[in-house]
């Protein structure tokens, strides 16, 4: 279960903490389980909807969170600013819409949309039926007929009783033959809708997003709807028929990191980073899914963290590193808001001495029965005096288990490149990634402040305390 071979333990005992602990332990009584859950109670409320990147709930986190920093005297980062804005750009498949004969198709039940689609606008096309589409050495759907400008509906599948080659079950190369043709859009009868519709709902309703500079992949193709066989049916027995629809499914949207900056004194360019996603996932059928352990509890960490650091600089006590205290936003989406700091870092990443980033540590998982254990990713990989020092902080004043079984390189489930410190890592900063691992209410509405253990949450939040509270004032660099 540990990878702690003797020789670490050795390194460990010859570590040495330099910062005044005494201290350092009256500072930590001002990380309170009381403000651990008012954070909590209002992050994880239904009334933030899940806290999706973009979205309104999101918007409200940010704010609290700024909030917060204001009111615990952090302060903005030289910028003047507490946000880090940046773009996204969102494919949200909820936004087409279709019409037949003018009868406004319901998405999902009646019709959906899908692939990489460029954005178009088309009212009354007529539609022509193509039958399977097919374009064969000897046989031809589109003998005779003329789809310039119209909208093609397709059968999917192959014809029976015909020799045509197999891969025309491909829909692309039947929509390409439609693109070449000059059609404006297909229309895919399913041969089962509802199980394809079951399989594909989850994703078609949840907005796709990519960093804003990411090269989009050319959307070349055509609109492509789905429809049932009974609605294709319904509309077969009227004499004409038309098309309407709308695909403006592709759009800009601006989300912002939230960060808290405490300035140093000896080595004050010299910068700690603190880090937790304050983004989730929003809804899941549309169930909020509150985010309580994921990660509202790296994130009230956070705050309690700015918060006793803030007090022991209004005490009067210096620190020798500066720390930033970051929060950021797409994680969910694809570890964006780190992604973006990292890019686009306000303070220079060759000062940055280290990333201790917090990720769902408020719960209990499947593996242990007792809360005293916390999963310590990435510690060993860059610095050993990082590990060291997080060992020997842990062994001094923490006593928790410090389990290493997703440190493992070969470890399948990955974490090491799933949460904001990888970011720091691939730009070969040192970092700790505290988990407390996967549970059944994962990225699921259960995911409650009711479900918290906010003694493990606690005792979490002291633990990174102290370690940020060594890094920040020992003299040493980290090797
Ligand atoms: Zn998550």
């Amino acid at each position: 279960m540990f990878v702690c071979s003797c020789s670490i333990f050795k390194k460990v005992s010859e570590i040495n903490l330099e910062a005044d602990f005494v201290l350092a332990q009256e500072i930590a009584e001002e990380i309170k389980i009381e403000d651990l859950m008012k954070h909590l109670y209002v992050l994880s409320s239904d009334s933030l909807e899940g806290r999706e990147t973009t979205k309104p709930g999101q918007k409200k986190a940010a704010e609290y969170i700024k909030n917060q920093f204001i009111k615990d005297g952090i302060y903005p980062t030289k910028t003047g600013e507490y946000y880090q804005k940046f773009n996204v750009s969102v494919t949200d498949f909820n936004r087409a819409t279709l019409s037949l004969n003018n009868q406004k198709l319901e998405l999902i039940s009646d019709f959906y949309l899908f692939g990489n689609t460029h954005d178009t606008l088309i009212s009354n096309a007529d539609v022509v039926d193509v039958g399977f589409g097919i374009v064969d050495q000897q046989y031809d759907d589109y003998k005779n007929l003329d789809v310039k400008n119209k909208v093609v509906i397709i059968k999917e599948g192959l014809p029976p009783n015909i020799n045509v080659s197999d891969s025309w079950e491909n829909w692309r190369k039947k929509q390409k033959v439609a693109t070449e043709k000059g059609a404006l859009a297909v229309i895919t009868v399913k041969k089962n809708y509802q199980s394809s519709i079951d399989r594909i709902a989850p994703f078609l309703l949840y907005p796709h997003m990519r960093m804003h500079k990411d090269v989009l992949s050319k959307a070349t193709y055509i609109p492509n709807f789905c429809i049932s066989k009974t609605t294709y049916l319904n509309y077969k027995k009227e004499p004409s028929l038309t098309a309407s629809f709308s695909v403006d499914i592709n759009y800009e949207a601006e989300t912002e990191n939230v960060l808290g900056y405490i300035e140093g004194s000896q080595y004050k360019d010299e910068l700690l980073v603190i880090s937790a996603h304050y983004d989730h996932i929003g809804f899941d059928n549309g169930e909020v899914c509150n985010g309580a352990d994921d990660d509202g509890s790296g994130t009230v960490c956070l705050l309690s963290l700015a918060k006793a650091f803030s007090i022991a600089k209004q005490k009067g006590y210096d620190f020798k590193r500066s720390i930033l205290f970051l929060a950021v936003s797409g994680e969910e989406k694809g570890l964006f808001g780190s992604r973006y700091y990292t890019d686009n870092p306000i303070y220079p990443l060759e000062n940055t001495i280290a990333d201790l980033n917090i990720d769902m540590v408020g719960r209990i998982d499947t593996i242990h029965t007792d809360m005293n254990y916390i999963y310590l990713i990435g510690s060993d990989k860059i610095s050993m005096d990082l590990h060291n020092i997080s060992e020997k902080v842990n062994q001094n004043y923490i006593k928790m288990d410090l389990d290493y079984r997703y440190n493992k390189d070969s470890d399948p489930n990955k974490f090491y490149y799933r949460s904001d410190h990888y970011n720091f890592a691939k730009n070969d900063i040192p970092v700790i990634f505290y988990f407390s691992g996967i549970h059944n209410d994962y990225h699921k509405p259960t995911d409650d402040f009711e479900k918290i253990n906010f003694d493990k949450l606690h005792l979490t939040a002291k633990y990174v305390f102290f370690t940020a509270w060594e890094l920040i004032n020992r003299d040493k660099k980290l090797k």
